[in-house]
């Protein structure tokens, strides 16, 4: 009968499981961590990256326009400044207004003649001025400005000017003593700026507000409130935009987007940009969420690797500390541990087990004649040779010093006959001899009582002269000495 004994009994298992689990746990929350951090950090780089550009790109739009319509403005208003002076027909300017604009590819050009009090542009209009009314208060305001030229966004909200809804250049027209006369503005349609700015990105969408909210741009919606369109921006941040840019992240209805406050100091009005990240987020999500499940993937075929490693680590340790280093026969710690503790003792008292346990007889000679090498090497020879006369299923153990014990899975009389086998082993290859003790294993016995019985037939066969064998066996309950 075969008796398995397990080397992971001893907790170790265990515990490198629970540690296995730990480590497990750790490693997910920190990937988790992980994940979110990196989500966070998309958000934050897409939000700098994208507004960076946009703004550059509609600041830097405001900036060519301005630029490529300041020098017509200039031109045209020297041009005028002598025109102005005279006796004008004003058909002949009309048409001559009519006519640069399709030179220069304008919308309109406007002709202000401050003393006639006369506006006059390309769509055929003379209008009379009223410096003191409100439509024309930007003519006053621009004549009291100290620079010569600026650049602004003109969006009426009177039909009269409707069709001049316009990013202007205007430039003062001064006669010889330097005294303003007139403006010259030069206005391209603010729908093919609002197609540049807007055709930069589909996910963007651009509006143009006043600082009180009011939308201007794009024209379809303005007069409207950008607190009616988004209730949730709060008046404190929308009116802090004019100092500090303005971001506000939203997920709303599955939808993920920014809202971003910038003042165009230019033009005068707020630049509202929405920029719809919904696609991008869900994407950067799954794969995020997929690097996530792989790093989650490694750290477990880690720990479990790891897990392995140790266990086996662990029983190769284990099985290292059951072997005796000189003899390799097992030794007193795993007779300890793994025969008397385990299940092997159980079943031998069921079954037919006896125990010899043998010692070398005046093997101090050997070490003093010798020398404690040659000691040694008696020793490991006598294993071999005991060894190579039981069955794989014995049980071998150097009990100490030149003693050893043998459990045998028959009765005593056959272990008697193992013995005996053994001894004349012995006689025949080495110098030196056995005396043996055998006896047999009951139901009863614990190892205490089965030693003392194997040790008190061992003292017999040495006090009776060494180099034999000797057995004491119980029957119900007494020992009997045998007749070996
Ligand atoms: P006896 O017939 O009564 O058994 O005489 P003995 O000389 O064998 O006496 P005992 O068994 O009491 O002494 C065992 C000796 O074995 C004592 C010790 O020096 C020696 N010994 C114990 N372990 C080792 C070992 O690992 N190597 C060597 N070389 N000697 C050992
Ligand atoms: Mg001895």
């Amino acid at each position: 009968m075969k008796v398995k004994r397990r080397f992971f009994d001893d907790g170790h298992a265990m515990n490198s499981i629970w540690l296995a689990l730990v480590i497990l746990i750790v490693f997910s929350l920190l990937n988790l961590t992980h994940y979110y951090m990196s989500l966070k950090s998309f958000r934050q780089n897409m939000t700098e990256t994208t507004l960076q550009r946009t703004t550059n790109y509609i600041t830097r739009t405001i900036r060519d326009v301005n630029n490529t319509y300041a020098y017509s403005s200039q031109v045209l208003a020297e041009l005028y400044t002598y025109k102005i002076q005279q006796d004008y027909d004003e058909a002949e300017i009309l048409a001559d207004l009519k006519q640069k604009t399709e030179t220069i590819s304008v919308k309109t050009i406007g002709l202000v003649d401050i003393p006639r009090g006369l506006y006059l542009d390309n769509f055929g209009r003379v209008l009379s001025l009223d410096l003191t009314s409100d439509r024309d208060k930007w003519v006053r305001e621009f004549v009291d400005m100290p620079q010569d030229s600026r650049y602004h966004f003109y969006d009426p909200d009177n039909l009269e000017y409707e069709s001049l809804y316009s990013f202007y250049h205007d430039y003062k027209i001064r006669d010889e003593h330097g005294q303003t006369i007139g403006i010259l503005g030069v206005g391209i349609d603010y729908t093919e700026f609002y197609n540049r700015v807007q055709g930069l990105d589909e996910n963007i969408s651009v509006s143009f507000l006043t600082q009180e909210g009011k939308i201007r741009l794009p024209q379809d919606k303005k007069g409207e409130s950008v607190f009616t369109h988004f209730p949730y921006i709060s008046k404190n941040i929308f009116n802090s935009a004019e100092e500090v840019d303005q971001i506000i992240w939203e997920y709303r209805d599955g939808e993920s987007f920014l809202l971003y406050f910038h003042y165009l100091e230019d033009i005068n009005r707020v630049l509202f940009l929405k920029m719809d990240f919904t696609d991008y987020y869900n994407q950067s999500k799954t794969q995020h969420f997929y690097s996530f499940l792989l790093g989650l993937f490694l750290t477990v075929v880690v720990v479990i690797l790891n897990l392995f490693i140790s266990l086996y680590q662990g029983s190769k340790l284990k099985h290292t500390a059951f072997y005796d280093s000189l003899t390799g026969c097992r030794n007193r710690h795993y007779l300890e541990n793994s025969i008397i503790k385990s299940n092997y003792w159980g079943q031998i008292r069921q079954d037919q087990y006896s125990m010899i346990a043998f010692d070398i007889d005046h093997f101090k000679q050997v070490n003093d004649t010798f020398g404690h090498l040659e000691g040694d090497r008696v020793l490991k020879q006598t294993a071999k040779i005991v060894s190579h006369c039981l069955r794989a299923n014995d049980e071998f153990i150097r009990w100490g010093g030149d003693e050893f014990l043998i459990f045998l899975d028959m009765d005593a009389q056959n272990a008697i006959r193992v013995a005996n086998r053994i001894k004349e082993a012995i006689d025949k290859d080495t110098v030196v001899s056995l005396s043996v003790g055998i006896t047999n294993i009951t139901a009863d016995d614990n190892f205490k009582t089965v030693m003392s019985r194997a040790d008190s037939a061992l003292y017999d066969a040495k006090k009776n002269g060494r180099n034999q064998v000797k057995a004491h066996w119980l029957v119900t309950g007494e020992t009997v000495d045998s007749a070996v």
